[in-house]
């Protein structure tokens, strides 16, 4: 069965982005969006797949390591789940910049998606708060939508 996705980046999207250059090292600097749970219940009532993609290149910076991006994940899934509602998967990019072709708005991490899920891109939605999302968007031939303080604006 082919299936529709909704691609979401997380900071700025589903959580309060961190400043320029700062990253969320651990789960008590993750504070959600409170309109990403109203979002993905939406999603979930249409059927849609709910995707993230997010690019932590902290990790490759030394910033951060794997596991903790991965215990984020694990309680950010967690309180989705709480809260009623379902995030299907989470796509990282832990890379520095120009050293692989997962990171946004190279297409690496939404084609790694659309092989495990078997994704009609065309019909998807990719949900961004920067240009780089954008630009993955149109790489991949996804609607776009904006996301602006927990709001959804055009392109
Ligand atoms: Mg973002
Ligand atoms: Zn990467």
């Amino acid at each position: 069965m082919i299936r529709r996705a909704v691609f979401l980046d997380r900071d700025g999207v589903i959580n309060v982005s961190p400043p320029k250059g700062e990253y969320v090292q651990e789960w008590a600097g993750f504070t959600f969006l409170e309109s990403s749970f109203d979002w993905v219940r939406l999603f979930n009532a249409l059927d849609l797949l709910v995707i993230v993609v997010t690019n932590q290149r902290g990790v490759a910076l030394g910033r951060m390591t794997q596991a903790d991006v991965d215990d984020i994940h694990q309680q950010m899934l967690e309180e989705f789940s709480l809260r009623g509602c379902r995030v299907d998967d989470v796509f990282v990019c832990p890379h520095e910049e120009g050293t692989c072709e997962c990171r946004k708005p190279r297409p690496g991490m939404v084609l790694a998606a659309q092989k495990k899920w078997n994704l009609d891109l065309a019909g998807s939605l990719m949900i961004g708060d920067s240009d780089s999302d954008f630009e993955l968007a149109r790489t991949c031939g996804l609607r776009f939508l904006r996301a602006e303080n927990g709001r959804l604006v055009q392109g």
